[in-house]
């Protein structure tokens, strides 16, 4: 059965189900008849790029070496050149492949008949099969995105609707990823209640229209399944906080994009989304330390960070299997992992506002946070915490705040990147019901796979009915 998934990147769960409700979404209405409109949850960092790996590994980002935007290697092996340090807004997109654990398997690599737009990973596809990267439609987006014209993507997303369902009469792919951008990009820069938003969703829509029109002319509709899903979601900014400025004053010497060239950093701020950071101190260190040998230096800047509005959380990973959860408002607690199983024990305070928990699954725990600010937040720290890339300290940040106060080409008026409800939440409209129904973004793969009847690889992180991730 082929299987294409649609990212309509950055669309909140709430925003298309208000906006198929409107009947503005003729083809995805007609999805709905026949399938399900889920909500589910993305991956911490709720950020485009690092939001794409559970799709196409079927694992979270940290895990397979993605744990943001943007990344320092304290190794400084991955990343040789100046700055030792990651940004896949720019140039280094072309190395997010070779970032990637070459261990997992990309869907790409699994189904040779595949086919992508706007993908931020490609490794397995043939060039042909892919338009994103090459150097015409580089340039492009280069172009649009670095005079941060709003038009301009969605003239590229009526372009890669074209393009795909041309390609996909011409190759009958069996598997399909494509991204659209136009409803992240009009967020950033009118919010994400603009009628722009609705705008971009159309063009989704008439892309789907097309597609089925033609996949119902080759008699390949019935066994198609066709999924619509967003990365993460997105909400109102009222006020950036400078991160980096603030380390600057606090004299601990950062590098932080664009500028990662400067003698001596004693730290890097890595933010992604813009609502969340990797903060790496100690840069000497060219292995990963854990909190508990960090503390002494490095608890006046924990404490700093805290008593500023702009942050909500504060993690602090003390091992792979454990880690300190502050909040600015409500205290300290504990998270342990093991396998399949999480405790979470409140310390000075209930961080996550879900009280003790000891010994409880993934699914146990997606279902007791799904209802509160921090949906499937156990799940997402304890993967995070672990990824041997992410950073020392690790902040979400408060609502309605963001962490860069400039330099991005378009607009920051909204936001995401974040822990809370609503970066962290995303739709899923499947065509047809899914025998085993998704908790999060990282089950799509396996269940694409089963789809597909191609054996699952080993380590995915999603579950489906036949087999549980850890
Ligand atoms: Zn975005």
């Amino acid at each position: 059965m082929p299987v294409i998934i649609l990212v309509a990147d950055g669309v909140r769960a709430d925003t298309l189900r208000a906006t198929l409700d409107s009947g503005a979404l003729p083809a995805m209405a007609r999805l709905l008849e026949d399938g399900a409109l889920h909500e589910i949850t993305s991956v911490f960092p709720s950020v485009t790029g690092p939001a794409y790996t559970p799709f196409l590994l079927g694992k979270h980002p940290g895990s397979v070496g993605m744990p943001g935007l943007r990344w320092y290697d304290r190794s400084r092996r991955d990343c040789s050149g100046p700055g030792h340090s990651r940004s896949y807004v720019g140039i280094d997109m072309r190395l997010v492949d070779q970032d990637l654990d070459p261990a997992a398997k990309t869907m790409f690599e699994l189904v040779p008949n595949s086919l992508a737009a706007m993908s931020v990973v490609t490794r397995g596809l043939h060039p042909s099969r892919f338009f994103t990267r090459g150097p015409v439609f580089a340039a492009r987006t280069a172009w649009t995105h670095f005079r941060g014209d709003v038009e301009g993507w969605l003239d590229i997303d009526r372009d890669v609707a074209r393009r795909l369902a041309a390609k996909m009469r011409e190759l009958r792919p069996d598997f399909v990823f494509a991204a659209f951008t136009g409803v992240d990009k009009v967020s950033h820069a009118r919010r994400h209640d603009s009628t722009d938003v609705v705008a971009a969703l159309r063009i989704v829509d008439d892309a789907i229209a097309e597609m089925r029109r033609d996949l119902e002319a080759a008699g390949s509709w019935e066994a198609t399944h066709m999924w619509v899903v967003s990365d993460h979601g997105h909400t109102p900014i009222e006020a950036h906080e400078d991160l980096a400025g603030v380390l600057e004053l606090l004299g601990h010497r950062p590098i932080a994009h664009p500028w990662i060239l400067r003698r001596d950093p004693r730290t890097a701020v890595m933010v992604s989304g813009n609502a969340m950071a990797h903060l790496y101190v100690d840069l000497e260190t060219r292995s990963r330390r854990w909190w508990p040998s960090l503390a002494a230096e490095w608890s006046g800047l924990v404490g700093s960070l805290l008593a500023r509005d702009s942050t909500d959380l504060v993690l602090l990973p003390f091992s792979e299997s454990r880690c300190e959860i502050r909040s600015r408002t409500a205290g300290a607690a504990m998270l342990e992992w093991s396998g399949d199983s999480y405790t979470y024990r409140p310390a000075t305070g209930d961080p996550l506002g879900i009280g003790e928990h000891v010994g409880v699954s993934g699914d146990e725990s997606h279902a007791l946070t799904l209802g509160g600010e921090y949906p499937d937040a156990l799940v997402q720290i304890a993967r995070i915490a672990a990824a041997p890339r992410a950073g020392d300290i690790i902040l979400s940040a408060t609502r309605e705040w963001d962490l860069r106060a400039g330099f991005e080409p378009i607009p920051h008026i909204s936001s995401h990147g974040a822990l809370h409800r609503d970066h962290m939440l995303v739709p899923l409209l499947a065509s047809r019901p899914l025998p085993f129904p998704p908790l999060r973004t990282v089950d799509l793969m396996p269940i694409a796979l089963d789809a597909l009847s191609i054996p699952h690889p080993p380590g995915l992180e999603g579950r489906t009915g036949a087999a549980r991730g850890p």
